[in-house]
């Protein structure tokens, strides 16, 4: 599998050489077909697998999609990534840029420790990907400052992590602001408290490990 076989839109397969991101890596090979097709899955990933753009690179496809098909609609987001700590949201933010570059793909990060007035005038000036911590996301939540009738994916990274700094309730609690998105799981280890989640955040999933 290469990243041409994927049926990607060309100027994120531009964007991926550029990045020099040759060759996916075995857990893009594995999660990047799955997720183009809209399922769910949970997948075992360590940081250093490459994790990050297997899901970026189904969000930035799905979205230039949405926006393509759905050319008049108002730019709420399509997909939400919540990851625990603010520097990985940040990285996550960057990578998503590098993909996303030339397309209708713009991003929010919603962490705390940043004044909550720039996160919110970036999202009204209309989005695709929302990236965050749960906690500033849930306060932005019940706030009513996003709306999120649209969001089509969501990825949940480091779910292990999460639950191990206690985020368990607020995920599920933003969780069910969204519309039966399709849901997308990176844990480094599985659990049963993981496998738990992704059981109650899923009817069906897939289930991908390297
Ligand atoms: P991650 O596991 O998502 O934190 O990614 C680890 C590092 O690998 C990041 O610096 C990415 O930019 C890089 N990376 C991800 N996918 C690829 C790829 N297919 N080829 C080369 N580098 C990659």
């Amino acid at each position: 599998l290469t990243f041409t076989s994927c049926g990607l839109p060309p100027k994120l397969l531009l964007n991926l050489e550029t990045a020099g991101y040759d060759f996916p890596t075995p857990i893009q090979m594995q999660a990047i077909p799955v997720a183009l097709t809209g399922k769910s899955m949970l997948a075992s990933a360590e940081t250093g697998s490459g994790k990050t753009a297997s899901y970026l690179v189904p969000i930035v496809t799905r979205c230039a999609s949405y926006r393509f098909e759905h050319p008049s609609e108002e730019k709420t987001p399509l997909a939400m990534v919540l990851a625990p700590t603010r520097e990985l949201c940040v990285q996550v933010e960057e990578q998503a840029k590098i993909l996303g570059m030339g397309m209708p793909f713009k991003t929010a990060l919603v962490v705390g420790g940043d004044p909550m007035p720039g996160q919110l005038y970036r999202i009204q000036q209309g989005i695709e990907l929302i990236i965050g911590t749960p906690g500033r996301l849930l306060d932005l939540l019940t706030k009513h400052s996003v709306k999120l009738d649209d969001v089509l994916m969501f990825v949940v990274d480091e779910v292990d992590c999460m639950l191990q700094r206690g985020f368990r309730d607020q995920v599920m609690q933003i969780f069910q602001a969204l519309p039966q998105p399709q849901v997308l799981l990176f844990s480094a280890t599985v659990s049963k408290e993981v496998e738990k989640v992704g059981g109650i955040l899923a009817k069906e999933m897939a289930l991908i490990s390297i």
